[in-house]
């Protein structure tokens, strides 16, 4: 012990592994919080920290921005007739999908259950209508060449037309959400009703 003082300020080799360690443990840490563990997107709490100040930096910039919900259709059924564990499938893969449509900047996130959220900066409305659409078809396309039955519906909202906050657009595209599930699912819904494109109907 009385010989210890200098030998202890040169840091020993497993002392720099453990700082390592704990540092990577660390890193991983954040990469995980605000992430959903299912799909690894971000979650629902991300997007309540970030999606207030992205829509408010968009208008402060005079710049467009859209927000998509996404909801798998009859997702209680399919959880039902095929077990949770194919349910569990259907939504890593409808993830896997969000992230192959989208462009890099834009923000998904599992909001809940079987919904999800896209912000996406700067896009305006018809870009994010067309943008839905070609999730909804390689969603639909995926299903019947797999067998996995899963469509969805989507509500599409942009500001600042449709809102000036998050929760505006939100409440924008949960409506139009509701009226793609009225109108018959497997559809995406926009301003004033518009529909992108045509819906196919489907085979079961
Ligand atoms: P709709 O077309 O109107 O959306 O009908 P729906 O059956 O999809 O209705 P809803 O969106 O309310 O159903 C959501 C279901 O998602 C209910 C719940 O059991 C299921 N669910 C939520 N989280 C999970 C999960 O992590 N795994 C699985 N397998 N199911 C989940
Ligand atoms: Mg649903």
């Amino acid at each position: 012990e009385a010989e210890g003082g200098k030998l202890e300020i040169r840091p020993r080799l497993a002392d720099v592994f453990d700082a390592l360690t704990y540092r990577e443990r660390y890193q991983e840490l954040l990469e995980q919080t605000g992430r959903d563990g299912l799909t690894g997107l971000y979650d629902r709490g991300r997007l309540e920290r970030q999606g207030p100040m992205r829509v408010a930096d968009m208008i402060a910039a005079g710049r467009s921005s859209s927000l998509v919900l996404v909801d798998i259709d009859g997702f209680k059924a399919t959880n039902h007739r095929h077990g949770h564990s194919t349910g569990d499938q259907v939504l890593k893969l409808v993830g896997q999908k969000l992230t192959e449509t989208m462009r890099s900047s834009d923000n998904i996130y599992r909001y809940g259950g079987d919904e999800f959220v896209i912000l996406a900066d700067g896009m305006n409305h018809d870009t994010a209508l067309a943008v839905a659409e070609r999730l909804r078809r390689a969603i639909e396309s995926y299903s019947a060449a797999e067998k996995l039955p899963v469509t969805i519906s989507a509500g599409v909202a942009t500001c600042p037309y449709d809102g000036e906050n998050l929760s505006s657009l939100f409440a924008s595209a949960d409506t139009r959400l509701y009226d793609a599930k009225f109108a018959g699912r497997n559809r995406v819904v926009g301003r004033r009703g518009a529909q992108s494109g045509d819906t196919t109907a489907q085979s079961t």
